[in-house]
């Protein structure tokens, strides 16, 4: 069989569209994991595929619990997928086992998968873990090196790292020493950093974001938008994966990602929908 680009062509272009996969957890009420992603991939018209690594039971609430699927049911998602099309982007989320990870990573490496947007998901913002210790270890050793980019949070980079995170100077520090164990290129997202801001400080705020690739820095500054919303970090690698998978360079494709997942919050924030969650 010949591997195809996509089977889907819209009515306003006709090119195929590129066909985008998604290795992560499923939130079963929408806000993160495979749900987000895929409507981030439809948003910027990609065709959406999907492996689910766990099934995790949760609402705007909180993270009540996971049933992480076996590594093969993870492998037996993704080969009929890599057998049918040409996967032009990817990323994965939620890694909950060391198995899980040791198998994307065999998936990544054997099969013409391009290389993804790894997204170190380790916990919900409601502070629910939700992958193993020892998967964590997997990720650094087996999924770093294979990654464009690696896109961790303060909390997660504080985690990898052992670094204690507190300015633009300490992301930067962060993001060389993820660089060191082994990943191409990292996103350093400085979205947690004035966490416990107040008032006008608050106000004020910028979101910064630091690429290193290859020792490569590019600071990218917005503005701040205060709202709450599940899922963020999941856009933003899916929507970092689709642009890549239009054959824009990572700095490209990270402007563009952190405008779209702007876009994204706007809306939710002035949302009175107790999801919080973005419309596509
Ligand atoms: N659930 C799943 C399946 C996820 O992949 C993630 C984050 O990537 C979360 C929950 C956590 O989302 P949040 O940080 O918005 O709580």
């Amino acid at each position: 069989m010949t591997r195809i680009e996509a089977i889907e062509t819209d009515n306003r272009a006709s090119a195929p569209r590129p066909v985008a996969l998604t290795i992560a957890g499923l939130d079963p009420s929408g806000g993160a994991g495979v749900i987000a992603d895929i409507r981030t991939f439809v948003a910027l018209e990609c065709f959406p595929t999907a492996a689910i690594t766990s099934v995790t039971f949760q609402n705007t609430k909180g993270v009540f619990g996971a049933e992480n699927l076996s590594a093969e049911t993870v492998r037996a998602q993704v080969l009929p997928i890599v057998e049918q099309y040409q996967v032009a982007c990817a990323k994965t989320g939620m890694l909950p086992t060391r198995k899980i990870v040791v198998e994307v990573a065999r998936l990544f490496r054997e099969t013409n998968l391009p290389a993804p947007v790894v997204d170190p998901v380790i916990r919900s913002t409601s502070g629910y873990q939700l992958v193993e210790e020892e998967a964590l270890r997997a990720l650094v050793e087996e999924m770093l090196p294979l990654a464009r980019v690696v896109t961790p949070n303060i909390p997660e980079a504080e985690r990898l790292t052992g670094l204690r995170i507190t300015d633009e100077d300490g992301m930067r520090q962060a993001a060389r020493a993820i660089r060191e164990m082994g990943a191409r290129a990292v996103l350093m997202k400085g979205g947690h950093l004035y966490g416990t801001a107040s008032g006008s400080e608050r106000l004020n705020r910028e979101a910064i974001d630091i690429l290193d690739d290859e020792g490569r820095l590019t600071i990218f500054r917005s503005e701040w938008i205060d709202a709450e919303m599940r899922g963020t970090g999941c856009i933003l690698s899916a929507a970092i994966a689709a642009y890549l998978g239009e054959k824009m360079s990572l700095e490209e494709s990270i402007g563009e990602a952190k405008r779209f997942t702007g876009e994204a919050i706007r809306k939710a924030s002035k949302s009175n929908w107790a999801a919080k969650s973005y419309d596509v």
